[in-house]
Parts: structure tokens; C-alpha cells; sequence
């Protein structure tokens, strides 16, 4: 009975202190009435006893907590958001994706210890898809912008990636700066919501920009003379002109990006992950070695 009532009387004294800590935190915070209020901050005011920790720090630490159990919800698998019309970064080759963001995926699955499964879908999915955790990551040679920052979080960059135009051979269209040119009406064709999309538009206006759900249809498009030129990542550029006749890509380029693995904003558990896995395949030589064995 004793030790129950010293428990209790412990109880009190550390309810009281964390009510004082209440107090404080509340005046401080917002100038409120400090009776009653406080004290239901209590378990929440237990930081602020022991660390002088704020507020920001004590919602990091359950958003920390929601991730780990996401990750350990995951049942093992590493779920990798794709559009496998992204050659050669990620494409079909009979009814199965392959290509470097595949490989580089694989990669960091195996050191995670966690099996990688593919979905594929519209470029204009994956974000959403890593926001409501339907994928744990977007690998898809996504570029790094300030915009989808506000979205989703970006790896270590693992790649560059370089916005290539493309236009039929015999184009009026010879160099990038013929888009300015003064009384220029050039209809352009990209890949919906890429970079390439976001950039024109801004550059150019939305009534000389023509959306396409994958490059393979932007240049059909081309060639049907529907449009002037094709403004899509280089690697993806290359292997549409390889596979389609009549097409060159221009020698000047219409911007430089870094390519990066994006995950939920926030779930720095398997962001950090991912960074550790991407610094050391990096050192071990083995992104070289995968983007080598695609890009000659
Ligand atoms: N790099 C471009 C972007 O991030 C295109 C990526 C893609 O089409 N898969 O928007």
C-alpha cells in the first residue's frame, strides 16, 4: 500500500511539473490563459521537461513514427512508381520493364533486403501514387524541381538529364533559339506533366504546347506533321529517333536537370535509405556500370 501511495505521490509531483512546464509553454506560445488549458498539453509538454524541445520537433517525432510503420507495413517490398515508356531508363522489352532506373532500383532493393515491385503508370500518376503511399517511390528519370519539392521529397541525384528537341529532318527549326525567334508559332510536343511540359508552357504559352501521355506519341505526332518539334529528356530523344525515320535531334540542347528518386515528403526513413544505397553504388562503381550497360 505504501509503494502505491509513493507511486502516486510520484505521479502527482511529475503531473505538476509537467503542468509548470505547461504554463510556461502556453504563455509563451500564444498568451494564453494558463489554467486549465495547460494541463492538457501534458503529455505533450513531457519535451519540453526533459529536452526544452518545441513543438515542431515533438510533430517530427510522430511523423517519424507513422513512417516506420509504413516501411514495416510494406510486407518486404520496395513498390517503385514507373512509366515504362521511358527508354532507356525504363521501358518494355517483351512483357517485362527493364532499363537503368530498373536496375538502380534493383539495386537499392537488394541492400535495403527488400524485394522491388514494379507499377507502372501515367508520368502524371507518380507523384500522387508516392504521396498516398500507394508506392513507396517514384523512379522514373524524374528531374529535381523546386515545384514538385513542395510534393514529394528527392534522393541524392543519381543522374543528369538534358531536354533535347527534336524535329524532322529539313525543320525551319535549327537550333533552340529558333523557338524565340520574334514572330515564332511553333507547335510543341512533350510528355504530359515532365519537365519538358512545365518549361515550354512557361516559354511559350499553353496554346503552342501539345500534350502526349508518352514520347512514342508526341513524335507519331510529329511525323503526322501535327506539330513542329518534340521537346523530351535526351536518352528517351535518342531511341525515338533510332526507332522512327526522318527525325534528327537538335545540337543545342533546351535545359539541364538532375534526375532523382522521389518518396513521400517527410518519410526520411526510407529517404535516408535510399541516399545511403545511391552513395554506395556510386562508390562501388555500379551506377556507372548499369547506366554503361545502356547508354553506349
Ligand atoms: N525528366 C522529365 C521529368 O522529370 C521526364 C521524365 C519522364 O518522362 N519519365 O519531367
Amino acid at each position: 500500500m505504501k509503494k502505491i501511495l509513493a507511486l502516486l505521490a510520484a505521479a502527482a509531483l511529475v503531473a505538476t511539473t509537467f503542468a509548470f512546464a505547461g504554463c510556461e509553454k502556453k504563455v509563451e506560445d500564444a498568451d494564453a490563459n494558463v489554467d486549465g488549458e495547460a494541463v492538457e498539453g501534458e503529455g505533450e509538454d513531457k519535451e519540453a521537461v526533459e529536452g526544452e524541445e518545441n513543438a515542431a520537433t515533438e510533430d517530427e517525432k510522430e511523423e517519424e513514427k507513422e513512417e516506420e510503420k509504413e516501411v514495416a507495413e510494406d510486407d518486404g517490398k520496395l513498390v517503385m512508381a514507373t512509366n515504362a515508356y521511358f527508354q532507356p531508363y525504363e521501358y518494355f522489352e517483351g512483357d517485362k520493364i527493364v532499363g537503368i532506373d530498373v536496375e538502380i532500383a534493383e539495386a537499392i532493393a537488394e541492400k535495403l533486403g527488400l524485394e522491388l515491385v514494379i507499377d507502372d503508370m501515367e508520368f502524371n500518376s507518380i507523384i500522387a501514387a508516392v504521396q498516398s503511399g500507394a508506392a513507396d517511390m517514384g523512379v522514373a528519370g524524374m528531374t529535381v524541381t523546386e515545384e514538385r519539392l513542395e510534393s514529394v521529397d528527392f534522393s541524392y541525384s543519381y543522374a543528369n538529364g538534358v531536354q533535347s528537341i527534336i524535329v524532322a529532318e529539313g525543320s525551319a527549326i535549327t537550333t533552340v533559339d529558333d523557338l524565340y525567334a520574334e514572330g515564332a508559332d511553333y507547335q510543341v510536343g512533350v510528355q504530359l506533366a515532365t519537365t519538358g511540359d512545365i518549361y515550354s508552357t512557361d516559354d511559350f504559352g499553353e496554346e503552342n504546347v501539345t500534350r502526349y501521355s508518352n514520347g512514342s506519341e508526341a513524335v507519331l505526332a510529329l511525323q503526322g506533321g501535327d506539330i513542329d518539334c518534340v521537346i523530351i529528356d535526351n536518352e528517351p530523344a535518342k531511341a525515338l529517333v533510332a526507332a522512327n525515320e526522318g527525325l534528327v535531334i537538335l545540337e543545342t540542347s533546351y535545359a539541364d536537370e538532375d534526375y532523382a528518386i522521389c518518396v513521400k515528403k517527410g518519410n526520411t526513413e526510407l529517404l535516408d535509405k535510399i541516399n545511403v544505397a545511391i552513395e554506395e553504388l556510386t562508390a562501388e562503381g555500379k551506377i556507372e556500370e548499369i547506366v554503361a550497360k545502356y547508354i553506349k
